[in-house]
């Protein structure tokens, strides 16, 4: 996970601009009708997202044709997404390229390595209707984390993902990600959870959470069994001649690099078990 800066636009800027490109003068009319009903949304979630409890909001399990708040429909609030945040002609998406832009260098910060083309809402339109265009919700994601969760969500505290812009702190101080080298051939990283045993529960539990929600040991998995190609072709080439101690010395210099770039990322876990194994160190690495 990246940590994020909260996007600077509010709940009401965000309301305003999607309902200037509302046709439809019923829709527009019932829509401003809530833009009280929105501010108060969005700053409930603020405080919400800063303790930890969105999982505490209600879940909204009414038929797309209902009448959810005031005048309009359930369907009409999910939609103010896809036809007025998303589409590329109204004046809303200006909202939505601002965030797609600020993911870090391009990157999902959900996962830390996909590419980040599209939003994902951190509580689903289908289920929190209320929260479809609020920006807070709205996290930059890649494909893979975008359609792994679809409309899932957390009930409990420790079922919660981790969101980028408000679970800072020990979640990315901390390391939490690690990896053991397997003894196959070529080698090969299993990655696994494993938080500092002074967490309280409910903290280790929403890391493994995000962990498992995102597939992020499989999706770690494939990038390490390429990087591992990549480093095993090195290491042969220029270090054998000097003995499993320069090995060593290499795969920790670049486990110090990458643990001070992201303390969580598959980099860091990869190197840090790869310079942890004798077996790797010693005659893994020559395996293929
Ligand atoms: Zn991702």
């Amino acid at each position: 996970m990246r940590v994020m800066a909260r996007p600077a636009t509010s709940a009401s800027d965000t309301l305003t601009l999607c309902v200037s490109g509302i046709v439809n003068a019923s829709l527009r009319e019932r829509i401003l009708e809530l833009a009280p009903t929105f501010a108060l949304a969005g700053s409930n979630y603020s405080a919400a997202g800063i303790t930890g409890e969105l999982y505490s909001f209600p879940v909204n399990n009414q038929p797309n044709e209902e009448i959810v708040i005031g005048r309009v429909r359930k369907d009409e609030l999910k939609d103010m997404y896809s036809y007025y945040l998303v589409e590329k002609s109204k004046p809303g998406r200006s909202v939505y390229d601002l965030i797609l832009s600020s993911a870090p260098n391009g990157i999902c910060p959900l996962c830390g390595v996909g590419h980040a083309v599209t939003l994902d809402h951190f509580l689903p339109k289908a289920k929190f209707p209320i929260f479809s265009i609020l920006p807070l919700n709205l996290i930059p994601a890649c494909r893979d984390c975008n359609t792994g969760k679809l409309t899932a969500y957390a009930k409990t505290f420790g079922e919660q993902s981790l969101h980028p812009y408000f679970d800072h702190g020990k979640y990315i101080d901390d390391q939490w990600l690690f990896a053991r080298v397997e003894q196959t051939v070529p080698a090969s990283i299993r990655f696994f959870v494993a938080p500092p045993a002074n967490w309280p529960d409910g903290d280790k539990e929403r890391v493994l959470s995000h962990f498992m929600s995102l597939k992020l040991g499989e999706r770690f998995s494939v990038l390490a069994a390429g990087e591992l190609a990549s480093i095993n072709a090195m290491l042969k080439a220029y270090i054998v001649g000097i003995g499993p101690y320069a090995v060593r010395e290499y795969l920790n210099a670049c486990t110090m690099a990458e643990l001070s770039l992201h303390k969580n990322s598959w980099k860091a876990a990869m190197f840090l078990a790869l310079a942890g194994s004798n077996w790797f160190c010693q005659t893994g690495f020559q395996l293929e």
